[in-house]
């Protein structure tokens, strides 16, 4: 199963992501993560993302369409994977199909989680994860059941991006209609795009996906 999951920042791909990696036994690939991965090991392309990504901007079609190229053919991808904030342009979009094509893959679902700009800024400004397993919580309505202590992993560890405040937000958002909506448009008229309410509580957005996935 090959999939995308579109949508906002803070629209809770991560968190479905993570919820489909344990059903379905397949890897989230998340580009942020990876761009994160980069910045913190201070490589070549974590130096040249850093300021691009503090600013709530894109980073180059071309370094993330490498990253995912090269991610795609290791050998935990070969059953499926969730495509996490990728593609993310009109461009990266059609460099994936290239890419599924010269791998005689297709996409099988593109799902569009769609939440209001408000919900977005609140979800975002308040959202931690653990810094062992990703698990994310939240400081209003999602912290862990054993103050700080992951329910998933039991780290003490947590942490919080330097892109989740109110300011660069609102970049990311104005990033996102700019740059990334139109790719609504483009996967529908393809017939792979479903839109779903990623309003609605976790578990019930999380049943939703599952009932895409099972056709
Ligand atoms: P995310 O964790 O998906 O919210 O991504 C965090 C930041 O990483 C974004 O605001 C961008 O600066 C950068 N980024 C992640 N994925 C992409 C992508 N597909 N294309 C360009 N920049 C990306």
């Amino acid at each position: 199963m090959k999939l995308i999951l579109l949508g906002p920042p803070g629209a809770g791909k991560g968190t479905q992501a993570q919820r489909l990696v344990n059903r379905h036994n397949i890897p989230q690939l998340s580009t942020g993560d990876m761009l994160r991965a980069a910045v913190a090991a201070e490589t070549e392309v974590g130096k040249q993302a850093k300021a691009i990504m503090d600013a709530g901007h894109l980073v180059p079609d071309e370094v993330v369409n490498a990253i995912v190229a090269d991610r795609i053919a290791e050998d935990d991808c070969t059953e499926g994977f969730i495509l996490d904030g990728y593609p993310r342009t009109l461009k990266q979009a059609d460099a994936l199909e290239a890419l599924l094509e010269r791998r005689g893959q297709h996409l099988d679902h593109v799902i569009e989680l769609k939440v209001d700009d408000d919900v977005l800024v609140t979800r975002v400004s308040g959202r931690f994860s653990c810094a062992n397993c990703g698990t994310v919580y939240h400081d209003v309505d999602r912290l862990p059941k054993v103050e700080g202590t992951c329910d998933n992993c039991g780290s003490t560890e947590f942490k919080r991006r330097p892109d989740d405040n109110a300011e660069t937000m609102r970049s990311r958002l104005r990033t996102y209609y700019k740059e990334t909506s139109p790719l609504v448009g483009y996967y529908h008229c393809k017939g792979t795009l479903r839109s779903i309410d990623g309003m609605a509580a976790m578990d019930e957005v999380t049943e939703s996906i599952e009932e895409i996935v099972k056709g």
